[in-house]
């Protein structure tokens, strides 16, 4: 029986117990300067090849392996080849390619954890590489290079002897394989860039010889179908004409003729550089004047890619080689989208889309073409064939209903400025721009992911009635902006907006918050390339706090882990990110990134009114530590005579149910708490928020998530401390009476749906919601919940109201139905 154990945490001491006692090998004597000196190795690498055959060789001398070698993924991550070694045959390097899920290499990769076994041989994934000449190894430690959750390659040790590797070894060995990882990742990207056809097709082959599928192509039939499926990426119905907005510069099917000096043609090729960089720097200033500098940010990331070494020197190496600007450019785009394109993880590979829109725009100023702004008829669906930033300056945004792209998700820039523009978008719609016609007809229902294309009447009447039905209840409930949502016997709850860029202050506005519930500082993340520096933080924090004055911003510290995941902040591979080190977790373990947001909030807040709001708290212990840095944050500010709020609150979100349990306790030391029911609902039924196959598990209006918001309540009265709701159940109208009963004080929804719960609740009783809500506390089921909620707003006359009526029927219909 082999005896062997792989691992996800290297730290886990139950790994290793019951391991049998080393048999050969002596104890690794100098980890520290071996992790050292690999450090030194990788910062000085400027050559993968070498980078790594230094690596392999040191970690075998200072491991006292007979093998050290190392494979690294191609950019698809889906083949492991043969990089560098020691002790292995040489002539085995870049021959020896394998599948994930071949070998034990491939099992460190594929299982994103160590494999380490004393015998080898007898594992049932062993699988013996004749060119390698590997038979004679005994044991072995495998380690994969993570990179942002990917396994980007493997590193690992082999001995001819029988030896047991223990912990220590493989934390070493770990640690060894993260420093090495980002330069792999960097030198794949690179690599791939200058990869010739061959080099791809050779990966091509290899690819289809491993039997990854290729993506099909769906036929003319399958997408003429009148209902196209996309995905839901900003919520909202249009109906109207077709725009097909035609690709401006479409690279693949340019035909150019080079001129017949190579030099002219570099020359020409960096002139069109520079000036698409003028043309961005306009633009840029543009978009800032327009929708505010979270959208223009976008645009300097643009402009750093225009200014990026590896980005430039590629061109400039093509263009020296084949004495043509625009293949030269065409070819290094080409490379960088395939190489982008496999990338599994949604944020990074739609960062292709950005470098796609730059190299167009350089195309163009190679060719001279000049954009005019587009001309659409006025509640357009315009059809893209992916949202890129550069379309928002082609349009003008006032005529366009919806937009459509081919390609793309929903954590494009481009899907991104949408929401925040509240333009009603579906993305990745395949074959929609071969399926629309221009002028056709088309609904769009962004919040579904759907495009009807030529609906029949029927379908367009329902699809209107309910668009003015809308459209008019929030134009009638947006002029009663300025009213404050009060129950009909006087009860005062306040209604808040939750917000994640500046740029959707105009909405907040515009439907009549009273302030900030929730500011989600990680979105900004997510617009800006990484979480911003500390200055811009704080000038973004600034600009809301400003704006809203004297009214209240309460700014969120970074929430980042679980469904959010941020390039760059470091959110290792987790077998379970949702009960990972993610929020609060990770700003305590981070507590450089924290301090330096706490600063910039702090700062922000000697103009206007600010609170901290800190996120995912579960434990007494969690609290103390963040108010202990938001004092220490004090003193740095004070002692650079910073101004800010000395009294500044300082309240957490009740999102896990050991908070809600335990709230008696903590809001004895906190300032306020914020109900975070979306999630409450997933902690509190074991449901993940994200996935699609326990959604219809997924009930905030369970009794149990009502009965930790009813606990919640109550401690935050006894205490005198305030107690708001900012999950997704502060808009969902069958919610609203129940928790006006429970005793909620204040609501926090996204700011549209300000409006709407605002008249709900005047059309409420707050005695008959309490009447209610006791009823609710015994409750065993949701359903019932749904009913009690249902019955309220049809008692309320709420049904009847001229502007609710319509919208809030059907739900009160389903509710008593089930
Ligand atoms: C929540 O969990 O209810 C909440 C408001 O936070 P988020 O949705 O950002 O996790
Ligand atoms: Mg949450």
């Amino acid at each position: 029986m082999p005896r062997g154990h792989g691992w996800a945490q290297s730290t886990d001491p139950r790994c290793i117990a019951g391991a049998a006692a080393p048999t050969g090998g002596p104890l690794i004597p100098d980890r520290v300067t071996l992790l050292a000196d690999v450090a030194e190795i990788v910062s000085r690498s400027h050559n993968l090849d070498e980078t790594l055959n230094n690596v392999v060789d040191l970690v075998a001398k200072r491991l006292d392996a007979d093998v050290c070698s190392l494979y690294t993924c191609g950019s698809d991550l889906t083949l492991l080849r043969l990089s560098a070694t020691v002790g292995l045959n040489k002539d085995a390097v870049g021959r020896v390619v394998l599948r994930l899920d071949e070998g034990l290499i491939g099992l460190a990769a594929e299982g994103k954890a160590p494999v380490v076994l004393d015998h080898a041989q007898q594992h049932p994934r062993y699988k013996y590489f004749p060119e390698t000449g590997e038979e004679r190894f005994e044991s072995l430690m495998a380690v994969p290079l993570m990179f942002r959750g990917m396994a980007t390659g493997v590193l690992v040790v082999q001995t001819v002897v029988v030896r047991h590797f223990d912990q220590s070894d493989v934390n070493t060995l770990q640690t060894c394989a993260q420093l090495v990882a980002p330069v792999v990742v960097n030198a794949q990207l690179l690599s791939a860039a200058g990869q010739t056809d061959e080099e791809r097709a050779r990966d091509d082959a290899s690819l289809a010889r491993s039997g990854v599928p290729v993506a099909s192509v769906p036929t003319d039939s399958e997408t003429r179908k009148r209902r196209c499926k996309g995905i839901a990426t900003a919520r909202g119905v249009a109906i109207g004409p077709i725009h097909l907005l035609s690709v401006p510069v479409d690279l693949d099917q340019l035909s150019y003729t080079p001129g017949a000096d190579a030099e002219q043609e570099e020359a020409d090729l960096f002139k069109a550089l520079h000036d698409a960089r003028l043309e961005l720097d306009d633009t840029r200033d543009d978009m800032e004047e327009q929708f505010g500098p979270d959208f223009a940010a976008v645009y300097q990331t643009h402009v750093q890619i225009l200014e990026d070494k590896g980005f430039v020197s590629k061109l400039q190496t093509k263009v020296r080689e084949n004495g043509n600007a625009l293949e030269a450019l065409r070819s290094v785009l080409a490379v960088y989208r395939a190489t982008f394109e496999r990338i599994s993880d949604p944020y990074f590979r739609e960062r292709v889309w950005d470098i796609e829109d730059v190299g167009r725009r350089v195309a163009e100023k190679l060719l001279g073409v000049r954009h005019e702004i587009a001309q659409v008829a006025p509640g357009s669906i315009v059809v893209v064939d992916t949202i890129l930033p550069g379309y928002f300056a082609r349009l003008e945004l006032d005529k366009v209903g919806a937009i459509v792209s081919e390609h793309g998700g929903a954590t494009s820039h481009g899907a991104i400025f949408a929401r925040a523009l509240e333009i009603p978008a579906v993305t990745g719609v395949v074959g929609i721009q071969q399926a629309a016609r221009q002028g056709e007809m088309a609904i769009v229902d962004g919040s579904e992911g759907s495009v009807f294309l030529s609906p029949d009447e029927q379908l367009v009447a329902e699809y209107e009635r309910a668009q003015k039905r809308y459209a008019v209840a929030i134009q009638h409930l947006d002029a009663m902006r300025d009213r404050p949502a009060e129950t009909r016997d006087g009860r005062r709850i306040r209604l808040t907006a939750n917000i994640g860029l500046p740029s959707e202050l105009r909405l907040v506005e515009q439907h009549g918050a009273e302030g900030i519930g929730l500011f989600r500082t990680e979105l900004l993340a997510f617009a800006h390339r990484g979480f911003p520096e500390e200055n811009e933080q704080e000038q973004l924090y600034e600009r809301v706090v400003r704006a809203l004055a004297p009214r209240t911003v309460t700014i969120r510290t970074l929430d980042i882990g679980g469904d959010k995941d941020v390039a760059d902040m470091g959110v290792g591979h987790e077998e379970n990110p949702q009960l990972g080190c993610r929020s609060i977790r990770l700003s305590l373990e981070r507590e450089g990134i924290f301090r330096a947001q706490l600063r910039a909030i702090l700062r922000a807040s000697a103009h206007g009114t600010v609170r901290i709001l800190l996120p995912m708290v579960s434990s007494l212990e969690e609290l103390r530590r963040a108010r202990e840095l938001v004092e220490d944050a004090k003193r740095e500010v004070r002692a650079t005579g910073g101004r800010f709020d000395p009294d500044i609150p300082v309240g957490l979100m009740i999102e896990v149910p050991s908070a809600a349990l335990i709230a008696d306790v903590l809001a004895r030391e906190c300032d306020f708490f914020s109900i975070g029911t979306n999630d409450l609902t997933q902690y509190t039924l074991a449901v993940d928020r994200t996935n699609e196959h326990v959604a219809h598990l997924y009930e905030p209006l369970h009794p149990a998530v009502l009965a930790l918001i009813d606990r919640s309540v109550r401690a935050g009265l006894r205490a005198q401390i305030p107690v708001s709701l900012c999950g997704e159940m502060a808009s969902n109208p069958l919610a609203v009476p129940i928790l006006v009963g429970l005793g909620i004080e204040e609501l926090s929804a996204t700011p549209s749906a300000v409006p709407v719960i605002k008249e709900i609740i005047h059309g409420l009783d707050a005695s008959d919601a309490e009447i209610d809500a006791r009823e609710v506390r015994t409750a065993g089921t949701a359903r019932e919940v749904q009913r009690i909620g249902a019955r309220r707003l049809r008692k309320a006359g709420l049904l009847e109201h001229v502007d609710l009526g319509a919208w809030l029927t059907p739900i009160v219909e389903e509710a008593e139905k089930g």
